[in-house]
């Protein structure tokens, strides 16, 4: 990845930053130009909130090389209190606990390094609500 690129996505990357659109309320993430709902491109940065609930899973065991030395990992589909719906890494788990709708919340985490951009890049990934 560019560092321009990576610098440009920090907003949602780090503070989970949506475009809320201002026409019809509905949240954006990541932030897009033209809302699908009413195709206004007016929009407003909103914070989503960071409790949800888990929608499905995989594990992967054949990553991509930048992630091989995590394998077995497991990515999830995950939708957050409100509805907007995102695609991470589901963290401090054996995914024989996982279940459809468990309770989930989002953590700041390391992602991985990219040593050619001289980067270390944190984002989000989700754990389970453990009451
Ligand atoms: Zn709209």
């Amino acid at each position: 990845m560019k560092s321009a690129q990576y610098i440009r996505e920090v907003p949602q990357r780090y503070r989970l930053e949506a475009g809320k659109c201002t026409g019809c309320g509905k949240l954006h993430f990541p932030p897009r130009l033209v809302c699908d709902g009413c195709g206004s491109r007016e929009f407003e940065a909103a914070t989503l909130p960071r409790q949800g609930t888990l929608l499905t899973w995989t594990v992967i065991h054949a990553a991509p090389p930048q992630f091989s030395l995590e394998t077995p990992y497991v990515v999830g589909i995950v939708e957050l209190d409100g509805g907007v719906r995102l695609t991470c890494q589901v963290a401090d788990c054996d995914p024989e606990e996982l279940a459809v709708g468990a309770p989930v919340e989002l953590v700041f985490r390391r992602i991985k390094e990219d040593n050619a951009a001289d980067i270390i890049q944190y984002g989000y990934k989700a754990v389970l609500r453990r009451e």
